[in-house]
């Protein structure tokens, strides 16, 4: 099992860093969660592309979390030769977003169903609302979700991927909570999403000053990962990106209070899950 980070930004626009997504490759095929900015554009880089997610996992609705996709329903529909539906799990929510999606989409449908003559069905989805439990399994890969705390969006979900004895779980925005912590025990990765605290309390902009209390800093993710063994923790959704020269900064936070492996994420970075 592979994690990639196609997306290690924030709702900030970066010209280095996509939006927030990564894709976990396994026997049971390309495994999407979240599809921020550019998803598609690095999934490409990546040899994947929205023919060959095998299901898209959403963590939240948070605009920075699902911005493109509107992208992967597009591509997913008009470059199959034959009927393939997108599979969607996400929290309650999820059906009424991929409505709203088709909806929003509907001259680009009948403008395409209008000029090909072998396109002759429409976009369809298949769609899950989850809020625990297992919720994919397939190929001896099980994907269970589970509730985060990232008030006031409600709900949200974080999920773990196990394969095999391999586990990685994707947070997705929270503070440390308990539905978390129940995802992390003992996981051999966890990919969290995490704001630098002392930066943004520094830069004093109260619409910033704003996410820190839903977010979970270097601190907190390192906490998590200290309190239920986890083995590797990657760093992503990085607020404010690190400036050239001190990444070694954010490692050194989290190493204060997390004695495992710590990874800031970037781009395309691309990482083997090992126990
Ligand atoms: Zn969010
Ligand atoms: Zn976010």
């Amino acid at each position: 099992m592979q994690v990639i980070i196609l997306g290690s930004g924030s709702p900030l626009p970066d010209p280095n860093r996509a939006g927030p997504s990564t894709l976990v490759r396994t026997k049971a095929g390309d495994l999407l969660f979240d599809c921020g900015r550019g998803v598609l554009m690095r999934a490409a880089a990546a040899a994947s592309g929205a023919g060959a997610f095998r299901a898209v996992f959403l963590t939240h609705l948070h605009s920075d979390h699902i911005t493109d996709l509107n992208d992967i329903f597009t591509m997913r529909w008009a470059m199959s030769l034959q009927p393939n539906p997108l599979r969607v799990i996400g929290p309650i929510g999820t059906a009424a977003l991929l409505d709203a999606t088709e909806a929003m989409l509907e001259p680009d449908i009948g403008y395409r169903i209008a000029h090909h003559d072998d396109l002759t069905w429409r976009p369809t989805t298949l769609v899950d609302e989850v809020e625990h439990g297992v919720v994919f399994e397939e190929n001896g890969v099980t994907v269970t979700a589970g509730p985060t705390d990232h008030s006031p969006v409600r709900p949200t979900v974080g999920y773990r991927v196990e394969e095999g004895d391999k586990s990685v779980v994707i947070s997705g925005d929270t503070v440390p909570c308990t539905g978390l912590d129940e995802l992390c025990n003992h996981a051999d990765m966890l990919v969290q999403t995490t704001i630098r605290r002392d930066f943004i309390e520094q830069l004093g902009i109260p619409r910033l000053l704003d996410i820190l209390d839903y977010h979970s800093s270097i601190t907190d993710a390192a906490g998590t990962a200290s309190r239920n063994y986890v083995g590797t923790l990657v760093l992503t959704h990085l607020v404010p990106a690190p400036a050239q020269g001190t990444e070694h900064e954010w490692i050194e936070q989290a190493a204060a209070v997390f004695d495992g492996k710590v990874i800031l994420a970037t781009d395309l970075l691309t990482l083997d899950v090992s126990g």
